[in-house]
């Protein structure tokens, strides 16, 4: 009887894979690295054999390192760092370019010519998102512009584009499969989620031919089975998730009004709205919680770019510390009330700003500021952005009912502690850490019958540590108003500083 499955969680720095039992837990881990590249200026690239031979050594490697076959293995599910795009030639498996990264800026002059406020809206209205070089559908548009012949190529029908997913599917199934599921669909801009198909008009605009795109299927589904030359012999791949959907999935947030938010070098915060696809009107992004039964659960997404990587700036930037893991300790008395404030405003502000011009401060500034205060204001800058889109959430109408956290910040109980506190909100850390696996492991086990329901996968969720809000609501509103007051100072002070430069020049 096949006892495990397996987990392929492909990030944006390193690949991993795990091995489930049928209890969910974790019987053996591999991960491996990749180079990234940064050809120019705001381009992040990776090369997409780099992605599949790290794929396919590290699931190799956990099956042969635990002494298992592949008929052990009942399925794998695939999770996936999303947007991220690549175009392939269909007869080859050839990538025709790098894989272009989800944090690839290279198309946002095109974005910024396309911006009329119509066209803004119709995207927003169909596919949840906003008109920005995040998404997939202006990465394919740059690769069939500058790799020679590629429109050709495509109008023949020649080429396939897909998220990682896909391409790590095809691969798999050694060219036999071209498909993707349901979330990572709505994260390219070419697909409606109310409709659930590909967007004819969206095509149309961006001129990618619909032979280019996968087949899109639910979350948990028969996506193939593997090449028998890729472990020996063939295994069903029964689920596909991106990654914060995935992580959702593993928090066992089913219900509406459930929220998770994943702390590693940035944050995604994703809120259950169940059947309805809610437009919010302060910029937050609507898109497929996952989809079962041919049954689409939405969501609501804020992500912010700096929380970890904050820390890392704290570490290798600043060297204030030996290691983030140090942070916690040296905060511990320090007084929250401190004055100082950190805006990480490094790479512009993500939800619900969308201000990639404004760049980071430390205001508040006194002499007996030390290490510890710009530590502390530093891990606290990760709850006051959670905060700000908390609001927005309740400025559309919604507020979660409990968050669920996970990421590398999340051993830290003073950032958890802090976090409950400037919400008002209970927060609660599971037991089991890699959420990301565990959930697509879950879409698996429902799709091989392991798993009867999501309400027997609520039951199976298990807490680590629950904290709960003690902060006076009059400390809670002064310490907020003071970082909107530091956020509002940091944008003007750029705007500023582009008027100045701009008259100088
Ligand atoms: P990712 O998956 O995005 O690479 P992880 O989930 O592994 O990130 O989280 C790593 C991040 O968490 C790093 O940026 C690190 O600075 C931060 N981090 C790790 N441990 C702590 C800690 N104890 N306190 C605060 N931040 C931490």
């Amino acid at each position: 009887m096949s006892k495990y499955i397996l987990s392929i969680d492909q990030g944006t720095t390193s690949s991993r894979a795990i091995l489930f039992n049928k209890e969910a837990q974790i019987q053996g881990a591999e991960q491996q690295e990749f180079t990234q590249h940064f050809p120019n200026n705001g381009w992040v690239e990776h090369n997409p054999d780099d992605i599949w031979h790290s794929v396919l050594t590290t699931s190799r490697n956990v099956l042969s390192n635990n002494q298992i076959s592949a008929d052990d293995i009942l399925a794998i599910g695939i999770t996936n760092q999303r947007e991220t795009t690549i175009v392939w030639n269909k007869k080859t498996g050839k990538p025709i370019y790098n894989a272009i990264v989800w944090q690839d800026r290279r198309t946002s002059d095109y974005c910024e010519q396309l911006a009329s406020e119509e066209l803004s809206q119709s995207i927003n209205e169909k596919t949840g998102l906003l008109l920005d070089p995040y998404f997939s559908a202006t990465k394919i548009r740059w690769i069939l512009d500058n790799v020679e012949n590629a429109q050709q190529q495509a109008r023949n029908g020649e080429l396939a584009f897909g998220t990682v997913d896909s391409y790590l599917l095809w691969h798999l199934t050694k060219g036999q499969v071209h498909r993707t599921d349901a979330t990572n669909a709505s994260r390219t801009m070419l697909f409606n989620i109310h409709t659930q198909q590909w967007d004819k008009a969206l095509l149309e605009l961006f001129d990618i031919p619909l032979s280019m795109l996968p087949q899109v299927m639910d979350s948990a589904d028969e996506f193939g089975t593997t090449h028998s030359d890729i472990f020996g012999s063939p295994v069903r791949i029964c689920a596909i998730a991106g990654d914060q959907q995935a992580a959702l999935v593993g928090h066992a947030c089913f219900e509406q009004g459930m929220a998770k938010s994943t702390y590693g070098t940035g944050c995604f915060l994703m809120l259950n709205t169940g059947d309805k696809a809610l437009t919010s009107k302060n910029r937050l992004l609507t898109t497929v919680a996952y989809r079962l039964n041919g049954k689409p659960t939405y969501a609501i997404e804020g992500s912010i770019f700096m929380a970890g990587a904050t820390m890392q700036w704290i570490v290798e930037g600043l060297k204030l510390l030996s290691h983030a893991g140090e942070s916690e300790s040296l905060v511990k008395d320090v007084p929250l009330d401190h004055g100082v404030f950190l805006v990480p405003s490094f790479t512009g502000l993500g939800a619900p700003y969308w201000d990639p011009n404004a760049r980071g401060a430390i205001l508040g500034l006194t002499r007996d500021s030390g290490i510890s205060t710009i530590v502390a204001a530093a891990l606290q800058s990760v709850g006051y952005q959670t905060k700000d889109l908390q609001k927005a959430m309740e400025r559309d109408g919604l507020r979660p009912s409990v968050l669920r956290v996970d990421g590398g910040m999340v051993k830290n109980n003073w950032v958890l502690t802090f976090l409950s506190n400037i919400l008002g909100a209970v927060v609660e850390r599971p037991m089991l850490s890699e959420t990301t696996s565990v959930g697509v492991a879950y879409l698996a086990g429902l799709q091989t019958g392991i798993y009867k329901s999501t309400e027997q996968l609520a039951e199976m969720w298990r807490c680590d540590r629950r904290f709960e809000p003690d902060m006076s609501v009059q400390q809670r509103n002064s310490l907020y108003d003071q970082w909107q007051h530091c956020v509002a100072q940091v944008r003007l002070t750029n705007e500023n500083c582009k008027k100045t430069h701009n008259a100088d020049h």
